[in-house]
C-alpha cells in the first residue's frame, strides 16, 4: 500500500491543504494499491506562487545554464527508467516491456529530442529589416496530464519550460500519481532551484480548474479529452492566457490495393491495439480499397486473433487490461454500439476474455462493413476496437478521412510514392505516418479542428512556451 499524501512545491514534499482521498487501483485485478490525497485551490495557490517566486531568477538563467540541467536530467531519468515503467504498468496498466521500452523510453527520447532544439536555437536573431528578435519564457505554466501515456505527456510539457528558463505546477492525471511522484523526484535530483517545477495531485474540478484560471498562470498547457479541453479553454479565457490544447482523435489508416497488403493490415491492428487502444493517436478507422477489400477483412480477423491479452506485470508483446471500470464500461457500451447499428462484427466482441476475468481486459475486436456516420466510426472508443470502411477511389478515400470532427493523426499505406505524398497533402491531420513509419522525436506532434491546437516536441514545443519580443537596434 502506497499512501500519497505529500506534494513536491518549492523544492519539497510538503503537507497538502486537500483533505479528500481516492484509492489507487491495480487495473490487472481491481485491487486497491495505496491511496491519493487530492489538492485544493489552496495547494495551487502555493505552487503557483513558489514557481512566480522562482520564474525571477529562471528566467535569466543563461542557455548553458540550462542545457547542463537538461543533461543531469537526462543522466537520472535513465537510471531511473524501471522505476517509471514499473509505476506505470501497476497504475494504469501498460505491459512491463512496452511500459519499460516504449512508455518509459519516451522521457529519454523527448529529452534528448529537446536537447537537441535547445541546443540549435539562437537565443537572438537580426531580421532582414535590421531589426532584432528575441526569444523569452513565458512565465508561470500550468500543466494537465491524462492516464493513458502518463510520462509521454509530462515529459512533453515539463521539458520545454526547464529548456525555455519557464516555471511550472503539473496536474497529473489523479489515476496515475506513481509514475508522476518519480518524475518529480527526478527532476529534484538533477538539483533545479526550488520552486521552477511543483507537483499538486487532485482532480479536474479541484486542482485543474484552478490552474486554469488562476490569474499568475500565463499559460496552460493541457492534454485529454476535448469534453475538459474545453472547460480549460473557458476558465483561461477571462485571463488572456495561451492555451495549447492535444486532444482526442479518430485517425484513419488509409490502405490502398497498392500496398503489401499482409504486412500493412497486419501493423495497422497491431497499432489500433497498442496500449490497449488507449491512444489518441491509434489508426482506429481502417480505410480499405474495395478491391482488395475482402482479403483486408481476412488478415484483419487472423491478426486481431492472434493479439495476446495478458497480465500486464508479465513481460512479452500482449496488451494489457483497460485502465479502470469507467474505461471498461464504455467500450463495451461502444460494441454493443456496433452490433445494435448493423456493423459486421469479425472477431471479439463484448464480455472479457477466458481466464481473464478479475481485471479490465477486454476482447481485441474488429467491425466491418461499417459506415463513416456510425457511433463506432465518430467516437473515440479507447479500447482495442476497430472499425473497416470499404471505399471505390482515393477521392473518396480522402473524403471519408477527412470527414471526422478530429485531425490528430493519419496512416497511409501505399507502394506509390507519388499517391503517398498527393494524399498526405490532402489530409485534414497534424502527423502522417505512411507504410509503417511514424514520425520521430523532436517532430512536432499536435492536431487539426478537436484535436487541438498547439505542437508538442522538439523546437515547435520550445516556441509554444515562448514569448517573442522584438527591439529596434540602438542608433546613438
Ligand atoms: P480527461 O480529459 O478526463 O482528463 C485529462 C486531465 O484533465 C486529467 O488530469 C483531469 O484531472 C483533468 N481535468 C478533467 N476535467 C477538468 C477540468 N474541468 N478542468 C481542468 N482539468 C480537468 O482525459 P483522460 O481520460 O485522462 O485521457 C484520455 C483523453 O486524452 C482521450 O480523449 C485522449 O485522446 C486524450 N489524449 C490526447 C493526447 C494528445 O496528445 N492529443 C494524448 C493523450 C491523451
Amino acid at each position: 500500500m502506497q499512501t500519497l499524501d505529500t506534494f513536491y512545491i518549492g523544492g519539497a514534499w510538503v503537507t497538502p491543504d486537500g483533505q479528500a482521498t481516492m484509492p489507487i487501483r491495480n487495473p490487472a485485478d481491481n485491487s486497491r494499491i495505496g491511496t491519493l490525497t487530492l489538492g485544493s485551490p489552496t495547494d495551487v495557490d502555493r505552487a503557483v506562487s513558489a514557481a512566480k517566486n522562482a520564474f525571477e531568477s529562471f528566467s535569466r538563467t543563461t542557455k548553458d545554464e540550462r542545457l547542463a540541467l537538461l543533461h543531469k536530467l537526462l543522466e537520472i531519468t535513465r537510471r531511473r527508467q524501471g522505476d517509471l515503467a514499473r509505476a506505470m504498468t501497476t497504475e494504469m496498466g501498460a505491459p512491463a516491456t512496452m511500459s519499460h521500452d516504449v512508455q518509459a523510453a519516451s522521457a529519454i527520447g523527448h529529452l534528448e529530442a529537446f536537447i537537441a532544439a535547445l541546443d540549435g536555437l539562437p537565443e537572438e536573431e537580426t531580421l532582414p529589416n535590421g531589426d532584432i528578435l528575441t526569444r523569452e519564457p513565458i512565465g508561470v505554466v500550468g500543466m494537465i496530464t491524462p492516464w493513458n501515456w502518463p510520462i509521454n505527456q509530462i515529459a512533453l510539457k515539463v521539458i520545454p519550460a526547464l529548456a525555455t528558463g519557464a516555471t511550472c505546477v503539473l496536474k497529473p492525471s489523479e489515476h496515475t500519481p506513481l509514475s508522476a511522484n518519480i518524475y518529480a523526484e527526478i527532476v529534484h535530483e538533477a538539483g533545479y532551484p526550488a520552486g521552477v517545477f511543483n507537483l499538486v495531485h487532485g482532480d479536474g474540478p479541484g486542482v485543474g480548474a484552478a490552474i486554469a484560471g488562476h490569474p499568475d498562470v500565463a499559460m496552460v498547457s493541457f492534454t485529454g479529452s476535448t469534453r475538459a479541453g474545453t472547460e480549460v479553454s473557458r476558465a483561461a479565457a477571462p485571463g488572456v492566457k495561451r492555451v495549447t490544447l492535444e486532444l482526442g482523435g479518430k485517425s484513419p489508416n488509409l490502405v490502398f490495393a497498392d500496398c503489401d497488403l499482409e504486412t500493412r493490415i497486419a501493423e495497422g491492428v497491431a497499432e489500433c491495439f497498442d496500449n490497449t487502444g488507449q491512444s489518441c493517436n491509434a489508426p482506429t478507422r481502417m480505410l480499405v480499397e474495395r478491391s482488395c477489400y475482402d482479403r483486408a477483412k481476412q488478415l484483419a480477423r487472423r491478426a486481431a486473433e492472434a493479439q495476446k491479452v495478458d497480465e500486464p506485470a508479465k513481460a512479452g508483446d500482449h496488451i494489457g487490461p483497460l485502465f479502470d471500470e469507467i474505461q471498461y464500461d464504455r467500450v463495451q457500451a461502444m460494441i454493443q454500439a456496433g452490433i445494435d447499428e448493423g456493423a459486421t462484427l469479425l472477431t471479439g466482441g463484448l464480455g472479457k476474455p477466458e481466464g481473464l476475468e478479475d481485471g479490465w481486459f477486454v476482447r481485441p475486436t474488429v467491425f466491418a462493413d461499417v459506415d463513416n456516420a456510425m457511433t463506432i466510426a465518430r467516437e473515440e472508443i479507447f479500447g482495442p476496437v476497430l472499425v473497416m470502411i470499404p471505399f471505390e477511389t482515393e477521392e473518396e478515400a480522402i473524403a471519408i478521412a477527412n470527414d471526422t470532427d478530429y485531425g490528430l493523426a493519419a496512416f497511409v499505406q501505399t507502394g506509390d510514392a507519388a499517391r503517398a505524398r498527393r494524399v498526405a497533402d490532402r489530409l485534414r491531420a497534424g502527423v502522417i505516418a505512411i507504410n509503417g513509419r511514424g514520425t520521430d522525436y523532436g517532430s512536432p506532434f499536435g492536431g487539426y479542428k478537436k484535436s487541438g491546437n498547439g505542437r508538442e516536441g522538439g523546437v515547435f514545443g520550445l516556441e509554444d512556451y515562448q514569448e517573442i519580443k522584438v527591439r529596434a537596434p540602438f542608433v546613438a
